[in-house]
């Protein structure tokens, strides 16, 4: 745990979400500031600052992400499409400084995104 980090606090209980999912190496929340009818952000336990912080230890749990993203989508009937973005650094619009993808649906997607 990183002791400033947002997302830790919400891990460790010390600052309240609305978890949807909780697993050994993953926990799972609303976020608070939808952009779409479903907006998830699914997260790794272990406090990695982003995805160029990532290391090989990391595989595993990085494929657990996608898993659980596919997961929460088959649970929300998002079947007609959703989208999953990991944005890494404040020029891909990076807020949050604890790795986390973000698992959009419930409406209809364009591309290239902005
Ligand atoms: P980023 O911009 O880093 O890719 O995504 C960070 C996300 O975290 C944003 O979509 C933002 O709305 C969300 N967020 C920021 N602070 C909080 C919070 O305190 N609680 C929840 N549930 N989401 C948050
Ligand atoms: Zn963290």
């Amino acid at each position: 745990m990183s002791a400033d980090c947002l997302f830790c606090k919400i891990a460790a209980k010390q600052i309240s979400a609305k978890l949807v999912h909780e697993d050994a190496d993953l926990f799972a929340f609303e976020d608070i500031n939808p952009q779409a009818p479903t907006h998830i952000l699914i997260c790794p336990k272990k406090h990695v600052a982003s995805l160029a912080e990532a290391t090989p230890e990391d595989q595993e749990v990085l494929g657990k992400l996608s898993l659980v993203a596919a997961k929460l989508a088959r649970e929300r009937n998002l079947g007609g499409g959703y989208r999953t973005v990991i944005n890494t650094g404040s020029g891909a619009g990076q807020t949050v400084f604890h790795l986390h993808m973000h698992l959009l649906g419930g409406r209809t997607f364009a591309w290239p995104p902005g």
